[in-house]
């Protein structure tokens, strides 16, 4: 079987002879094929990827050299990142078979360095979920579990990586859904600062939160890969010019003991599983047992931290998602309309999912002139306190540790009735949003109902090298147990 732990391993094998760029890709394909009840992909480019194999292959024969850090690395993409000549529909049918006429900066820097983009992947729609359950073209199910969800929203991608579909994927993190999909499925997944990576074309969801985040499964591959697609972008202006510094060599900071923060009220939230609860209480001895200093922090805002998410995202997402009137792009309403308002209104509410027009409607209604400063500006007040409140756990500490998921991966339907419910089980993962913060979901644990776990990591901004070194430290700490 075609296997591998690190790109840098891959890479050696194809140096060595040992394996090509086109076994690799065909490998894929079949894994794809196999595992094609999994849902993860909307699209495989088979005969494009074969060919850029064969191509990869080529130039190594002729130069004996890699053609870049990436080189035959087999990537899937979310299908919420434009890719030149492809579909990208965002999981909705409103841009069912839109052709991106562009490549996401990402995409081209992917490229740049070698890589073999396989397919798109399946989501939730525009991004917004927690279960992938809704999409437009159907769930994705979760491979150590067919019958529970991968998680949401990037759930083809964290599946793709899971289940060996590729080798590793891109998602988009707008309030946990990299790292809450990567928790579900027992990979890493990292979602850096904000400004961090080029937002150019992705699809936007909430524009003052979305980031693009890596899933895969060993910390090393996850450094090289933001080093290839992070910094300066003249295409989005957001992203910040602090040159970058080598992520691959700061995973070499052996033995720096760190100074951990918990959130006291995370741990004894009452919705949070009780199994986990103990599981992490005792990894954080284990923890200080190997030289670390972890201490709880006092967090009263908890409960605020979901609402405050959700009128914002939501306020975000119904200016953004007011460009697919039917007229741009994406589905129009065919027949039997009587003036423009009302082509609008039949093609958004024909093209849009349940769960994508509760979102406009929300954040149309926190936008409204008689509740703005009720709920938009309270929220946004919400936002500044828990900027201030990471400024200054940072300058005690280098990192803040927290469960990533309040439960492991549920049961499909077990929440979609309940839009509330599922809105709580972020309560983790948006203050890395609300705050602009990197942060990772590094897979430590297994549940005793058989589902993976993993421990979520936030640093300050702009030190995603501290956070790439310390979720190192935590996988090496837990692989000694
Ligand atoms: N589950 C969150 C939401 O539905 C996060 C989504 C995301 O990060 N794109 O908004």
């Amino acid at each position: 079987m075609f296997s591998f732990s690190t790109i840098k391993d891959y890479h050696i094998a194809l140096s060595n002879g040992h394996t090509n760029c086109v076994t690799a890709v065909s490998f894929y394909i079949k894994q794809i094929e196999v595992n094609s009840h999994l849902n993860a992909f909307l699209e495989v480019y088979k005969e494009e990827a074969l060919e850029r194999a064969a191509f990869l292959d080529l130039f190594y024969q002729k130069n004996n050299a890699l053609s870049g850090k990436l080189h035959g690395v087999v990537v899937a993409l979310k299908d919420v990142i434009c890719y030149k000549g492809h579909k990208v529909s965002a999981s909705s049918r409103i841009l069912e078979n839109y052709t991106s006429i562009y490549n996401a900066t990402v995409v081209d820097r992917l490229l740049q360095e070698g890589a073999i983009i396989i397919g798109r992947n399946n989501c939730d729609e525009f991004a917004m979920g927690s279960s992938n359950e809704n999409s437009a073209f159907g769930s994705v199910l979760n491979a150590a579990d067919n019958a529970r969800v991968p998680g949401g929203s990037s759930g083809g991608s964290a599946v793709s990586v899971q289940a060996d579909l590729c080798m590793l994927s891109l998602g988009s993190d707008t309030g946990g859904s990299v790292r809450q999909p990567a928790d579900f499925c027992g990979i890493i997944g990292m979602k850096p600062g904000y400004g961090k990576i080029s937002r150019y074309g992705l699809i936007a969801y909430a524009s003052s939160f979305d980031q693009i985040g890596i899933f895969a499964k060993a910390i090393e591959d996850v450094a090289v890969t933001l080093q290839v697609i992070a910094g300066e972008d003249e295409f989005d202006s957001t992203v910040s010019t602090i040159p970058l510094p080598d992520y691959p060599d700061a995973l070499n900071s052996n033995g720096k003991k760190y100074r951990i923060a918990y959130f006291r009220q995370a741990l004894d939230h009452p919705g949070l599983d009780g199994e986990i609860a103990t599981v992490i209480k005792e990894y954080i001895e284990l923890l200080r047992e190997q030289g670390h200093v972890v201490e709880p922090v006092e967090f009263d805002l908890l409960d605020y931290v979901v609402p405050a998410y959700y009128i914002l995202t939501t306020a975000e997402a119904s200016s953004n998602l007011s460009r697919f009137d039917g007229i741009k792009y994406g589905y129009a309403a065919k027949d039997d309309f009587d003036d423009l308002t009302d082509f609008y209104k039949q093609s958004r509410s024909a093209g849009f999912g349940a769960e994508v027009k509760r979102r406009i409607m929300l954040g149309t209604f926190v936008l409204s002139a008689g509740y703005y400063d009720a709920y938009f500006t309270k929220a946004q007040k919400v936002r500044r306190i828990l900027f201030d409140k990471t400024q200054e756990i940072f300058k005690s500490y280098n990192a803040i540790i927290s469960p990533t998921v309040p439960s492991p991966a549920f049961r499909i339907g077990e929440k979609s009735s309940d839009p509330i419910e599922m809105f709580l089980a972020d309560i983790f993962t948006v203050f890395a949003n609300l705050t602009g913060i990197p942060a990772i979901s590094v897979p430590l644990f297994k549940h005793s109902n058989g589902m993976p776990f993993g421990l979520q990591a936030m640093t300050a901004f702009e030190d995603e090298a501290t956070l790439l070194a310390l979720s190192k430290e935590l996988i090496a700490i837990n692989n000694h147990l």
